[in-house]
């Protein structure tokens, strides 16, 4: 199986370097807001971010949301969104002030309760001041009402992200940052949430989203789509993606509730690999722990730049038809990114590694090439390759959590870790991993502790080599 999809999401370096430029304003308005932590404190304001290094703005501090409930109309003629959003959360801290992310689009009232609450814009974030200080550990409500023409970001790395129009409707993904381009949250994986989406598009479109679809609705031309997410998401893997598709719905023989959406452009191509999906599952669920949600599927747009495929819960999305080893992928990250957390974008090769050693397994056992051939051709590339420009767990800034490293070099710690462990324990780790994390989140120092309590080995310097450091490693 070919491996270098993460190939395709290397932007040229010329559009690199404008995105950093572009970054760099963020990071010194970050600076300037931690510059008076006692000042924030003493005024009881939420900070704007969770603290993530590589996107400071990302997420904000003060409140956990419990649910999102999410009610959407999208008109792909005129691109023109209208959008409520139900923000229920819990105070962590004394709040007179707190931000929700939301980037682009009007926002036309904000309530906090039952009472209007004060707000302005300053650049990604909604500042919202509610008529009464929430003290902490208070759940509330907060009501946006927006509406606007939503435009994707350009991340670091040069790629867009968020809600993306197409021809027909939106191609909607998050990773990382995409998700304010469409709905105001808590936009870091830090908080996860469950989602209730409806959107409503014009009769003959087809809005997909997480979790189950609890109903379907057509009145004076436009169709009401209800989608319910009840295992808590991370915000980047909430999709809204809207088109003209074919739809299948069928239950696997786990009892999971399979909808797959095909732009009929793509259907040819993208059938013989969806047939696969309920096997795929199957097979991951042997090797990783049961399917950690109810419903499952795929959204194949026809979205040309887009350039990649995320792994959106419960129904990832594919800019196109996906080759099996994507399917693959995706499929894994349910388990690995989706389910189980990360906690700082720094820690994102727990998502790409994992994702990446799933197709090396998938291919070993299937009649393709096993995985220390995988590794032993990456192996080979010379000292001067990008594969080893970093250390998997350390891409230094947001420019880099989806590069070569991550992805290839993070496979092949794993696979240095299975072949020192021997594969029951390996498994019994990924295993572990997967079931004592569902529904939160997960670290690198804790997945290193997890291996080494269940091999009963010192794994410090395995870890350090192949996912600490720089660098080809001296031996394979
Ligand atoms: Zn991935």
């Amino acid at each position: 199986m070919t491996l270098p999809r993460q190939q395709a999401f290397g932007r040229p370096a010329v559009l690199r370097r404008e995105a950093v430029a572009a970054v760099v304003p963020v990071a010194v308005a970050a600076l300037l807001a931690a510059a008076s932590p006692a000042a924030a404190a003493a005024a009881a304001g939420g900070a704007p971010g969770v603290g993530d290094p590589y996107f400071t703005l990302a997420g904000n501090g003060g409140y956990d949301v419990r649910h999102y409930a999410l009610t959407l109309g999208y008109d792909p003629g005129s691109r023109h969104l209208d959008g409520k959003a139900v923000v229920t959360a819990r105070a962590t801290q004394r709040l007179t002030r707190f931000d929700l992310d939301l980037k682009g689009l009007k926002v036309t009232g904000v309530t906090v309760g039952h009472d209007k609450a004060a707000f302005r814009r300053d650049g990604q974030e909604l500042v919202i001041t509610p008529k009464h200080a929430l003290r902490e550990g208070r759940e509330f409500r907060v009501t946006v009402t927006y509406a606007g023409k939503p435009a994707p970001v350009t991340d670091p790395d040069g790629s867009l992200d968020g809600w993306i129009p197409t021809d027909d409707g939106a191609f909607v993904a998050g990773e990382p940052q995409g998700a304010m381009t469409w709905f105001p949250g808590n936009n870091h994986p830090k908080d996860k949430a469950s989602y209730d989406i409806t959107l409503t598009v014009p009769e003959g479109r087809t809005a997909v989203s997480n979790g189950v679809l609890l109903g379907r609705r057509t009145a004076h031309g436009r169709t009401t789509f209800r989608w319910r997410q009840a295992e808590p998401m991370a915000a980047y893997l909430a999709t809204a993606t809207v088109g003209t598709f074919e739809v299948e719905r069928y239950r696997t023989a786990d009892g999971i509730e399979v909808y797959n959406a095909v732009d009929p452009r793509e259907a040819a191509e993208a059938a013989p690999v969806l047939k696969k999906l309920p096997s795929v599952l199957a097979w991951e669920s042997k090797l990783f722990g049961p399917y950690p949600f109810r419903a499952a599927g795929a959204v194949v747009d026809h979205a040309p730049r887009v350039g990649y495929a995320l792994e959106t819960q419960t129904r990832p999305v594919y800019d196109r038809a996906p080759d099996l080893g994507t399917l693959v992928h995706e499929s894994a990250h349910q388990w690995f990114g989706d389910s189980v957390s990360l906690t700082s974008w720094k820690d994102i090769w727990l998502n790409e590694g994992f994702a990446t050693y799933a197709e090396w397994l998938y291919a070993e056992q299937h009649g393709g090439e096993s995985a220390q051939k995988a590794f032993d051709d990456l192996y080979a590339r010379p000292a001067a390759d990008d594969l080893w420009a970093f250390a998997p767990a350390d891409p230094g800034d947001g420019a880099h959590i989806f590069a070569t490293p991550v992805y290839a070099r993070g496979a092949m710690a794993l696979h240095k870790l299975r072949t020192a462990v021997g594969d029951p324990v390996f498994f019994r780790v990924l295993r572990t991993w997967a079931a004592d994390h569902r529904d939160g989140h997960g670290t690198t120092a804790q997945f290193t502790r997890l291996a080494e309590r269940l091999s009963g080995k010192d794994l410090d310097a395995l870890f350090r080599t192949w996912i600490g450091t720089a660098g080809k490693p001296q031996r394979p």
